[in-house]
């Protein structure tokens, strides 16, 4: 974990303020804006011999992009008693039963969680990380056996600014935070992690391959320009 930097807040229009991580670079040639999830912040990379002021400029023009992307993490689920959070893209409500014992199960569409309320938040993440492990690694498994792509391993990582990655070694990392998605979404992203495996661009052979593993690309892509952030941002 980076040391963890207070975001300033900047004023884009006089009604508008947004919380901005400022991330100087020598190596970047050029300025570029990222959604932080869990910090709920627009992180800039500053290249060096361009000024803060500069940059306020340039988030100003980017003001609508940036404020949209804000909003969508601010409807993201929290894992807190009452709420409602999908698992495998079903609701589920989350039940504290402060003197029950056994941690953290699944009961007729509730999440029910025991002991202190200040660990539901960290509880609960466990949960879904072990409950993740299961799902993705059944469902990679099952996929890379109908294609033939194998990957080398798989990580569950806790990344919170992308779904999955595949290395040049063929390891495919995935978020857990990917076991909240709706099956179809999930079908999608570990095939087009798979599909790596043969392409490491997104060439139009990638994306020929992608189609023959999965018929969800294009809903999926739909659903995660609307939803993907604000389950990105889940805590
Ligand atoms: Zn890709």
């Amino acid at each position: 974990m980076p040391p963890t930097q207070t975001p300033d807040l900047i004023q884009l229009a006089p009604d508008c303020h947004v919380p901005v991580i400022w991330k100087p670079s020598s190596r970047a040639r050029r300025l570029s804006l990222r959604i932080d999830p869990r910090r709920q912040a627009v992180s800039v990379t500053l290249p060096s011999g361009l000024s803060t002021a500069q940059a306020v400029q340039f988030l100003k023009i980017q003001k609508h992009w940036i404020t949209k992307r804000l909003t969508a993490l601010q409807q993201a689920p929290a894992f807190l008693p009452g709420r409602t959070i999908p698992i495998e893209g079903k609701p589920h409500t989350i039940v504290h039963h402060p003197t029950a014992r056994g941690g953290v199960w699944i009961e007729a569409e509730q999440i029910c969680v025991s002991g202190a309320e200040e660990f539901i938040s960290r509880r609960i993440t466990d949960f879904l990380k072990k409950h993740a492990r299961q799902i993705l690694g059944q469902e990679l498994r099952a996929q890379a056996q109908m294609s033939g792509l194998r990957p080398t391993r798989l990580d569950i990582r806790d990344t919170s600014s992308r779904w999955g990655s595949c290395s040049s070694s063929g390891r495919i990392m995935l978020s857990w935070r990917l076991v909240m998605a709706p099956n179809s979404i999930r079908h999608y992203l570990i095939a087009h992690e798979l599909a790596h495996l043969r392409h490491m661009n997104h060439a139009p052979a990638f994306w020929r391959l992608v189609d023959q593993l999965t018929p969800h690309r294009h809903h999926a892509e739909a659903w995660l320009k609307h939803h993907g952030s604000a389950l990105l941002g889940a805590h």
